[in-house]
This record gives C-alpha cells, structure tokens and sequence, in this order.
C-alpha cells in the first residue's frame, strides 16, 4: 500500500491547490478516532467541519446505507421516491417548521434560501423587481459559490472571482443598531449565522439574535439563520437559536444532518416562504435523493436518541472551563458554546497553524481557522474520559 508521503504527493500533482489540509492522510474511522495509512490512531477533533457529530461510520448509518444502496439511490424529482417523503415530515417536526426544501451541499441550500427570501420580497412585499436587499455580516461564511462568495468579506474567498451579484449590504456582526440603519423598504432578510465558525468561532454579544429577532419582525423582514455548522447539536442545543429562543423565519441546514455519510442540505421555513417555489422555479438532481433521505432519517434519529445536544451542553462546558484553567501563556482567549470552542492565540506568536502540526503528532487533530484560533469540535458522542485524554495533549503543547 502507498505510503501517506506517496499519498500526498499524488494529490500535490494532480489536485487543484484550493486547500492546505495538515499532513495526514486518513484511511479509517470509527466513532470519535481516525487511522491513517500506516495505522497511527488520532482523535478527531474537527468532526469534519462539524458534519460528524454522529461520530465517524456510526454502525446504524452503515447499515441504513448498506440497505438502501441495494434498494433505490437515485430516481430524481421526476419521480417520487418513497424515503422523501418521511424524510421531509420528520425534518419538519425536528424544526418545528412547515416545510422543507432539500439540496445537497450546504452552499445550495443558502443559494436556495437567497432565492425563496428574494421571491417572498418580491411576492408579499411588493419589492420593485430586481431591487431586493438581502443583509448580511461581516465576516461571514455561507459557502464557496460565486454569489455567496460576492457578498464575503474575506479577500481570499473573493480574489479573480467577481463580478460578483449584487443585492447584499454587508454590517459589523454582533451590532444590533448597524442592522436597524441598514433596513431599507427594499430588504428582503437578513442572513446571519448565530456564531460564526469559519469565522473563528465568533459568538456574538448575548441577546443579539433575540434582538435581531425583534428587529426583523417589526421591519417586516425576513430572519434567515445559517445552522449548517452550528445546528444538529453542535452548540448544545439541537439548533443554536435556541439558546435565545429564537425561532427564525427560515433555517438553512446541512453538514450534520446525514452524519457525514452523504451531502444533504435543506432550507427548513413556512409555507408561505417556501410556498414562492413553483415547478420550474427550483430544483436539484440529487437533493431529496433515497439513500440521502435515508441516511438523514438514521441521522436525525441518532442525534435525538443519543441526546448529542444534551451532551455537547454539559461536556462542552466543562471541557471550556478546563481550556481556560489551564492559563496557557499563549492564550488570548477561550470561547465558543456547546462543543464548538476557539482557541484564540496571542497574534504575535505568528499563527495557529504550528500548534495544530504538534497537536497532530500528540495524536490530536484539529484545524486553524482564521490564523490564529484553533477550533476544537469534537464529534458529539465523545466520552469525557476522550476529553480529559486530549486536555492533557492540548496543555502540553500551549504551556
Ligand atoms: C460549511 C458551511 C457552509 C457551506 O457548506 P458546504 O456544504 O461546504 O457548501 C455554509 N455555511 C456555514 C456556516 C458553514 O459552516
């Protein structure tokens, strides 16, 4: 077999360079650890971006994928297909919302909610046609596709890719009185997500999304919420508005919902936004596909029955609490809710991307993001014994 080096190689040559992934190369997963291609063992602690919060090969989506693989995968939205439409009940009543739309990868379903918010402007608010605002942050991150990345503000994402669509005004994150100034007759919504992964785990003042709520219901504009990272438990609640018990007009969903087994997406809202798509107006080949609403039915199941909101809540409170006790001289701040915590490091030591190298060689993997943050986001069916095993690697490379 070849040999990670080897590995890595082939990739260098013949893969585009759109990512710097640390020098691991994975051949096996089982619940909360990874193996690489010469058998060394490490804990996962990014979970894919947070799309397995049900642990890496959990043995039900296996064997659900197993079953409907030898059954029906694809029959596109021709045809119906007798997974989808449990799938989209069971969604539903998880949201607690009307409807649902599904897509595949989380970028979709935030161009899929761009479009409902657009034609519910125009439809209900009577928008002049092609002049819908849609608010977004600053520091945002929704996905990779050309519009989405128009409206970032990261000049990476951005570089040689415009002209970009427009229609989005872009305000500070966490600042409730640059959203009431920003509202316009012509605003369609607002798009924020309530913490900002990519973004290095920003979690903005307490309230905010509450506030935001408020605003947006008395301006008659519309509160879209980007979940995809921060739903399905992640945060220690099944949906992260929850800690302020908001309830957004559409939530936008994906990485954890099929547990890393298969790409699904959806936008969840009522019927009157999601009412706006019409045959012809929308569509995907895969989404709504059997073996992706299979595998998202087992997902859900799993997150519920193995209560991962609850658990992400306690241990990852614990777990924050411990990152700060250990008063590591490099550490700006801890922060973050449930199991989704940022390391922020003192600027000047030039980086998170070194320590994620040492953590790796202690066994650990996690991923900077932002330069200087390092993320930690363990899958959610981590044992606290599994936490305290990596506090211990963690201290020993910040002190
Ligand atoms: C990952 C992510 C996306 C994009 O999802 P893809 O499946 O990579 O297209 C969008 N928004 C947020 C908040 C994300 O974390």
């Amino acid at each position: 077999m070849a040999s990670s080096k080897e590995l890595i190689q082939l990739c260098e040559t013949f893969g585009a360079h759109n990512y710097h992934p640390l020098p691991v190369v994975l051949a096996r997963g089982e619940g909360i650890w990874v193996y690489d291609v010469e058998g060394k063992k490490y804990l996962d602690f990014l979970s894919s971006y947070s799309a397995v919060n049900q642990g890496h090969c959990h043995p039900r989506l296996v064997k659900v994928m197993r079953e409907q693989a030898g059954k029906l995968t694809l029959t596109s939205r021709a045809f119906h297909n007798d997974q989808l439409g449990p799938f989209l009940k069971e969604l539903c009543e998880l949201c607690g919302y009307e409807m649902a739309l599904p897509m595949n990868s989380g970028a979709e379903a935030v161009e899929t909610a761009i479009k409902a918010v657009r034609r519910h402007g125009y439809t209900f608010k009577k928008i002049p046609a092609d002049q819908a605002e849609i608010i977004v942050c600053q520091e945002n991150f929704h996905g990779r596709t050309t519009t989405i990345v128009g409206f970032s503000t990261e000049e990476a994402y951005r570089a040689g890719f415009g002209p970009f669509t427009p229609g989005f005004k872009i305000i500070p994150f966490g600042d409730i009185k640059a959203l009431e100034k920003a509202i316009s007759k012509n605003t369609a919504a607002f798009l924020v997500e309530p913490i900002q992964g990519e973004a290095g785990v920003v979690v903005p003042p307490e309230g905010y999304l509450a506030q935001a709520a408020r605003v947006c219901k008395k301006s008659n504009v519309l509160l879209v919420t980007d979940e995809i990272q921060v739903g399905f438990g992640r945060t220690g609640r099944m949906f992260c508005g929850e800690h302020e018990n908001v309830k957004p007009d559409a939530m936008i969903l994906g990485k954890a919902m099929a547990g890393g087994f298969y790409p699904v997406s959806a936008v969840v809202a009522s019927k009157e936004l999601l009412g706006v798509f019409d045959p012809g107006s929308h569509g995907s080949t895969f989404g709504g596909n059997p073996l992706a609403a299979a595998l998202a039915r087992e997902a859900m199941r799993i997150i519920v029955e193995e209560r991962l909101p609850e658990r992400a809540a306690e241990l990852g409170h614990w777990f924050m609490e411990e990152l700060r006790g250990l008063k590591s001289p490099h550490v700006a701040e801890v922060r973050g809710k449930g199991l989704l915590i940022g390391v922020r490091l003192k600027a000047e030591l030039g980086g998170a991307r070194p320590f994620c190298e040492r953590l790796q060689r202690e066994g650990l993997l996690c991923k900077e993001t932002h330069r200087d943050v390092i993320r930690f986001a363990p899958p959610l069916v981590i044992a606290k014994a599994d936490l305290e095993w990596a506090l211990e690697r963690i201290a020993k490379i910040l002190k």
